[in-house]
């Protein structure tokens, strides 16, 4: 069997939805289990409901733009019978109870913004069943396992396994579509994998069914050497070996998300990335291979944060400094993106996010002098030649630069 796996942009209107049944329909005879994401940019405004709801505001507005949103596009596929509307509103319904449940921000977050894929996963299955395809809608909830960690659920693998071998008889007669991005805990309270984790979904369905392949279908051609807006003369790999594409993600590359590769590689299912505009196209495949030469591969992360701390007696930094350091970085849950220290003080950066840093600033400040810069760029050239090593070495604006064999990162202000 495969995967496939439809993001929030390949279902964004109806248009999208029936050419996601043009491609499901080319790949019926293979057993399908279809993994679908919001559609457009429903999570952004279900996070806007929840956010006026914590505070106690009136959340009409974006809850009756999500509405219209789903309607018309209900509407256009012209799925809209009575029974398929009631089981819409039912839906709205659960969206509206979970947005004025009590419970902390992030256990009520998991049970508001997890209606966004179960709306599109049943507008896609309604509608591929009215084109005459023979498929089954299944709630991701009931077959992969986390623990309570709100937001960012780890997956228990081995409830997981057990629970999805029911799939394999309905894969059998039919397709199944189902919700990337979610799941629950053993109380069956709703659970998320962290934003744009249907991805990660696709992967782990894959590797418990023990999945020839996953696709990924999305609105580039492929895994590119940059980002093509930023670069247009990126060019699309053909394949990439597991390790090369999991240290994409590291460094920020946002074509699949980072935890997606792991369960993969170690079941050896061949991830692919196709075009869902141009499904002729080849798309790259990321597998165990062996590529001689690579070309430069080049990441820019946005939104970065350099936080430096000097010891305020005029001393070095030692090893228990950083320890401390250190420290208090794992108690504010915040991961290094690259880090260097000099005589008397140790500079990195992390990932700008409102309150978190500012928390982990004040914290360090306790112990250290800090400085900090924000609005910055981080930008990663793996596999770098002569050429791209120079222009970005030298780009104008950098605070922090690093070099190995391989990697080149420079801090920049652009
Ligand atoms: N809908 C979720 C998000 O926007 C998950 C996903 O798209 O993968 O983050
Ligand atoms: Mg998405």
């Amino acid at each position: 069997m495969k995967v496939f796996k439809f993001g929030g942009a390949s279902v964004k209107n109806a248009a999208a939805i029936i050419n996601v049944a043009t491609i499901v329909r080319q790949h019926q005879a293979n057993q399908l289990l279809i993994v679908v994401s919001a559609m457009g940019k429903t999570t952004n405004a279900l996070e806007r409901v929840i956010s006026l709801a914590q505070a106690q505001q009136s959340f009409d507005a974006p809850l009756q733009e999500i509405k219209d949103y789903h309607h018309q596009v209900i509407e256009q596929l012209g799925i809209q019978t009575p029974a398929f509307l009631a089981r819409i509103s039912t839906q709205v319904e659960n969206l509206t109870a979970a947005a004025t449940s009590t419970g902390a921000y992030d256990f009520v977050y998991d049970q508001v913004v997890a209606q966004g894929e179960l709306l599109s996963s049943l507008i896609l299955s309604e509608f591929l069943i009215r084109q005459g395809i023979s498929a089954t809608w299944i709630d991701a909830r009931h077959y992969i396992q986390t623990d309570s960690s709100w937001r960012e659920g780890n997956v228990n693998w081995e409830q997981t396994r057990s629970k999805v071998q029911g799939l394999k008889k309905i894969l059998q007669s039919q397709l199944i579509v189902t919700q990337g991005f979610i799941g629950a805990t053993p109380e069956g309270q709703t659970t998320t994998l962290g934003r744009e984790g249907s991805d990660y979904s696709a992967a782990i369905f894959a590797a418990t069914l023990h999945a020839e392949s996953v696709t990924i279908w999305k609105d580039v051609p492929g895994v590119m050497s940059a980002d093509p807006k930023r670069l247009p003369d990126a060019v699309v790999f053909d394949e990439l070996p597991y390790q090369e594409a999991a240290e994409m993600t590291y460094y920020g590359a946002s074509v699949i998300h980072p935890k997606t590769i792991k369960p993969l590689a170690n079941a050896n299912i061949p991830l692919l990335v196709k075009n869902f505009d141009d499904p002729s196209l080849p798309g790259t495949r990321i597998h165990l291979c062996r590529l001689d030469k690579l070309p430069p591969l080049i990441v820019f992360k946005d939104n970065q944060c350099l936080i430096s701390c000097k010891v305020t007696d005029y001393s070095f930094v030692n090893e228990q400094q950083m320890g401390t350091i250190f420290n208090i970085l794992t108690q504010h849950n915040v991961r290094i993106n690259v880090m260097q220290n000099s005589a008397i003080s140790f500079s990195f950066c992390v990932d700008y996010r409102e309150p978190k840093t500012l928390h982990l600033i004040e914290a360090l400040s306790k112990n250290f002098e800090v400085y900090y810069n924000t609005g910055l760029t981080l930008i990663t050239v793996k596999n770098y030649d002569s050429t791209t090593f120079n222009t970005y070495r030298n780009k104008p604006g950098v605070l922090l630069e690093q070099s190995s064999r391989s990697t080149l990162q420079v801090l920049v202000r652009l």
